[in-house]
């Protein structure tokens, strides 16, 4: 084995949760960019004895993205984590009051782009499990990782390619936690055990353009929108369920484009945004949304209503063992219980979902995609802890049974 060499070649400490999300910070991963990301984690894993794989998926039309998938062990169960380097763009540099690549710590708060969402999980996570398999070599089972450069992005040539591509190798999860930034303001705060599905509709209204002052030759298609807003709004989709809240609608842009006030316009467009719970899939949905407008129009409103493709489903790990224990390792260390939450937008979870069950957990995300975002280094350690005590519990309870 040429492990130690390999490990000692590093220019920090792996087991060391601060130093790895300080050198993941240091590579610029803007998606679709790697940045030296995958690769620095590709160096870190295979010099503890993990088989890496770096696939790179391509879609037409779109950028090419690499990816990596690593384990260790051949034995069952699979405990995987998730996550992904890719970052958001910068922004306003000029606005940032550190480089945002730079990783620069100060007053115990770690700097850059990707700090919180989601290299300080990774970070923490990898460093855990490296922990872990060096405190136990013969540990049963088996940890694999799944990470991805493309969830900024559109995420089509990232997890959902990962995924199927890991299974047509035949490898099976059994369990998987994905280390997003859960929590709003402390580590003790939130596991996320499910998401909300996404779902826009575009909406255009057609009327006949004429003058204000002879509307009995026009037609006002705002009226028609106006109708049919109100009946998308009237009344709500659902009341909730037993871990969802109620599923939302917003209208999100409505636009007619017209600068004078003497004419009236041809053509009304909304857009509008539903974020839904497991009451729904987005068929049904659809469905209930035509019925709606349908009702509302009668036979004087012309619209046309059309649906943008969404691969955002809601889904729901439901609370069990496996959730329980994520919840006693944040416990444990944190001294408080944290609430299970479905709340906020979509993750890569609603993938992993079909393959095992998934839940979330990973720093504060306060900052997230904002102008100087951060992680506290006590966060990185916190979640470091918990990472390795659960995955010393869940083997430990794998191998009794
Ligand atoms: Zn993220």
């Amino acid at each position: 084995m040429t492990t130690e060499r390999a490990a000692s070649a590093l220019p920090f400490d792996p087991t060391d949760p601060v130093a790895l999300t300080q050198a993941l910070v240091r590579c610029p991963s803007v998606t679709p960019q790697e940045g030296g990301a995958l690769a620095l984690l590709s160096a870190v894993l295979s010099a503890e004895g993990y088989e890496v794989h770096r696939p790179v998926f391509s879609e037409p039309g779109m950028p090419d993205v690499e990816n990596l998938y690593a384990r260790i062990g051949t034995e069952a169960p699979v405990f995987v984590i998730a996550g992904h380097t890719d970052v958001v763009p910068v922004g306003d540099e000029a606005a940032w009051t550190r480089e945002p690549f730079a990783g620069e710590i100060e007053n115990g708060i770690l700097y850059g782009r990707g700090a919180c969402d989601m290299k300080g999980g990774v970070g923490a996570m990898v460093a855990a499990a490296i922990r872990y398999r060096r405190d136990n070599p013969d540990a049963p089972g088996s940890i694999a990782f799944l990470l991805t450069g493309d969830e900024e992005g559109p995420a089509v040539n990232g997890t959902v390619k990962l995924l199927e591509w890991a299974h047509r190798r035949g490898e099976r999860f059994d369990h998987c936690i994905l280390g997003e930034p859960t929590n709003p303001a402390s580590m003790s705060d939130m596991i996320k055990i499910g998401r909300r599905g996404s779902l826009s509709g575009e909406l255009t209204v057609n009327g006949i353009q004429g003058h204000v002052g002879y509307p009995h030759v026009a037609d006002n298609p705002i009226r028609g929108m106006v109708r049919l807003l109100a009946a998308l709004d009237a009344a709500p989709l659902d009341t909730g369920t037993e871990h969802f809240d109620g599923s939302n609608l917003e209208v999100t842009t409505l636009d007619v484009g017209n600068p004078a006030t003497n004419v009236i316009p041809a053509q009304a467009k909304a857009v509008f945004n539903i974020r839904f719970n497991d009451v729904w899939t987005p068929d049904s949905l659809a469905a209930e949304i035509e019925r709606r407008l349908r009702e509302a129009a009668g036979n004087t409103v012309r619209y046309e209503l059309k649906f943008r493709p969404t691969n955002s489903v809601a889904f729901l790990t439901e609370p069990g063992p496996f959730v329980a224990m994520v919840a006693d390792a944040v416990e444990a260390e944190t001294g408080k219980r944290p609430a299970l939450s479905t709340t906020g937008g979509t993750s890569d979870a609603r993938f992993i979902k079909s393959y095992c069950p998934v839940v979330e957990y990973g720093v504060v995300g306060k900052t997230m995609h904002q102008i100087d975002e951060c992680v506290a280094v006590a966060d990185l350690t916190a979640l470091e802890r918990i990472t390795n005590r659960l995955l010393a519990r869940y083997f430990a309870v794998q191998h009794r049974a």
